[in-house]
């Protein structure tokens, strides 16, 4: 930005503060200004306009304390715009584009982008069609995820969805795609645990965080989920595939709707204000899969999270995102509280164009699952009443039970479909009978499966010759004590 004298000289208008509301101020003059232009303050700060009327232009300052009345404001001309450029992978920076980190020696990029965009229409679009791997299996499996898609990620507080988050990030990024990270009206320590994961799983030239503190202005926390959409939109013309993961929506919501009460908007449900749907949807529409000119197909992934609050997935914000996105992942609090990690629920969540890009093997497999655990539901229910168990329902039982002690991950760790695929094969032929032994194999396969490339392409082979379960499961039972041999179990 340049000086206050700069764009009085360019614009020629100078209007007056007349009133100022704590991140809003009114300014009386300014005949030709526009909605979202930048205004400049003759003390240094700046502001964007959200509204205007014959008399007053609102506008929303990016500075923490409130703009004295009194003070001269003049036009910039221009919209807001941030800074893009392959300079930021592996940093951290703010709504636009300063680093965060101490001591970065990060120059900013030349080429600059607006915030607020258009969302590409439909004929540069593409139907979704490639996977999209999580790293987490109990959602690869049964809630499948298309390149392009957005799924929310929803659940209580303290259930675990920053950490699918991280999780979906490091598998991601591993693969080649570019993963930015927005955290939004963060606490410090979160945006350092951010860093510190990332750093760990040697990723972070693959990543960045885009990072607005609580403590920010509500301006700037605003701003942070069109920051990363913005950057995310670089990447793609430059033909990246890209993940955007928004941490959290609804804090983004509620800074919105502590900005338009201040500024006297009519409050509709629950006091945000009627057209957050439309800010929002805005937003997550510029994700997707697109066609680019030279018809490359690339995508923008995009995860918003959302708390919810005592499992109630009800609330306003929640279904507004919840229409506005292709599925939801849920996190239960109550599985949290049973000790299931991940805690997701795969009865309540959905991925609604994730299953067209999975293969008939992953397909049968999702179906076999998910039958065997509602009929292990239905027992369970059942169970309470102390009936006998017959010797299909103990079958029942134990194969569910190892299906979730299959789906036990930890918190960062993250897995290899292909192998998952077929260690759901040893289990389904009832390889385990303990589930102490199955966890000690299954440690041992997942080492032996990183630092053996004859166990990789054994794996992989198995999996590419087997179009159906059932042809999977012949396979395995052909050469079950090979594999296991090839993978060091004995
Ligand atoms: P918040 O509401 O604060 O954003 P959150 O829903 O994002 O919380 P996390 O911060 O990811 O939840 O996780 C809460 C706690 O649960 C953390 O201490 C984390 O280490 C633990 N946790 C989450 N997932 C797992 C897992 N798969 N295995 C073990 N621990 C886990
Ligand atoms: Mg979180």
């Amino acid at each position: 930005m340049k000086s206050f004298d700069h764009y009085l000289k360019l614009t020629e208008e100078i209007g007056f503060v007349e009133e100022s509301r704590q991140s809003l101020v009114y300014v009386r003059g300014l005949p030709n200004a526009t909605i979202q232009e930048i205004i400049m303050f003759e003390t240094g700060e700046s502001g964007i306009i959200l509204s205007l009327t014959s008399e007053y232009a609102e506008i929303l300052t990016y500075s923490k304390y409130p703009v004295k009345t009194g003070v001269r404001a003049t036009r910039t001309g221009s919209k807001q715009e941030m800074p893009v450029g392959f300079e930021v992978l592996g940093q951290t920076v703010d709504s636009f584009c300063n680093p965060l980190n101490v001591g970065s020696t990060f120059t900013k990029p030349k080429v600059s982008r607006p915030l607020d965009v258009s969302p590409t229409g439909i004929a540069d679009r593409k139907r979704i069609e490639k996977t999209f791997e999580t790293g987490v299996a109990i959602v690869d499996f049964l809630v499948p995820l298309g390149k392009g898609q957005r799924e929310l990620v929803i659940g209580d507080r303290k259930t675990g969805k920053t950490s699918f988050l991280y999780q979906t990030i490091i598998k991601q990024a591993k693969l080649g795609t570019i993963c930015i990270y927005a955290a939004i009206g963060k606490k410090k320590a979160d945006i350092k645990r951010a860093e510190a994961v990332f750093k760990k799983h040697g990723i972070e030239n693959n990543t960045v965080i885009i990072a607005s503190g609580a403590e920010d202005p509500s301006g700037i926390i605003y701003l942070t989920p069109f920051s990363a959409m913005t950057l995310a939109e670089y990447f793609r013309d430059e033909g990246h595939d890209v993940l955007v993961v928004m941490d959290d929506l609804f804090t983004h919501a509620k800074f919105y709707r502590e900005i338009m009460l201040i500024g006297r908007r009519f409050p509709g449900r629950n006091a945000y204000p009627a057209d957050i749907f439309y800010l929002h949807a805005r937003l997550l529409e510029r994700a997707g899969n697109f066609l680019l000119k030279n018809n490359a197909e690339v995508s923008i992934t995009c995860l918003p999270a959302v708390d919810s609050v005592q499992g109630d997935i009800a609330g306003f914000i929640q279904t507004n995102l919840m229409s506005m996105t292709d599925g939801h992942i849920y996190f239960d609090v109550d599985l949290f509280a049973k000790g299931r990690r991940p805690a997701i629920n795969p009865f309540i969540s959905v991925s609604r164009v994730g299953r067209q890009t999975q293969s008939s093997l992953s397909l049968s497999l999702n179906r076999e699952i998910i039958s065997l655990l509602t009929s292990h539901n239905q027992i369970e229910s059942f169970s309470h009443f102390g009936s006998e168990t017959g010797p299909d329902t103990k079958r029942i039982l134990t194969t569910a039970e190892r299906i979730f002690t299959f789906f036990t991950q930890g918190a960062t760790e993250v897995t290899d479909t292909n192998l998952q695929i077929v260690i759901f094969g040893l289990l389904w032929l009832e390889t385990w009978q303990e589930i102490p032994t199955m966890e000690k194999d299954i440690e041992v396969l997942q080492k032996t499966y990183l630092e053996s490339p004859q166990a990789q392409a054994m794996v992989k082979e198995i999996v590419a010759s087997s179009p159906t379960l059932n042809d999977m499961l012949e396979i395995v039972k052909k050469r079950k004590y090979d594999l296991l041999q090839t993978m060091g179990v004995h």
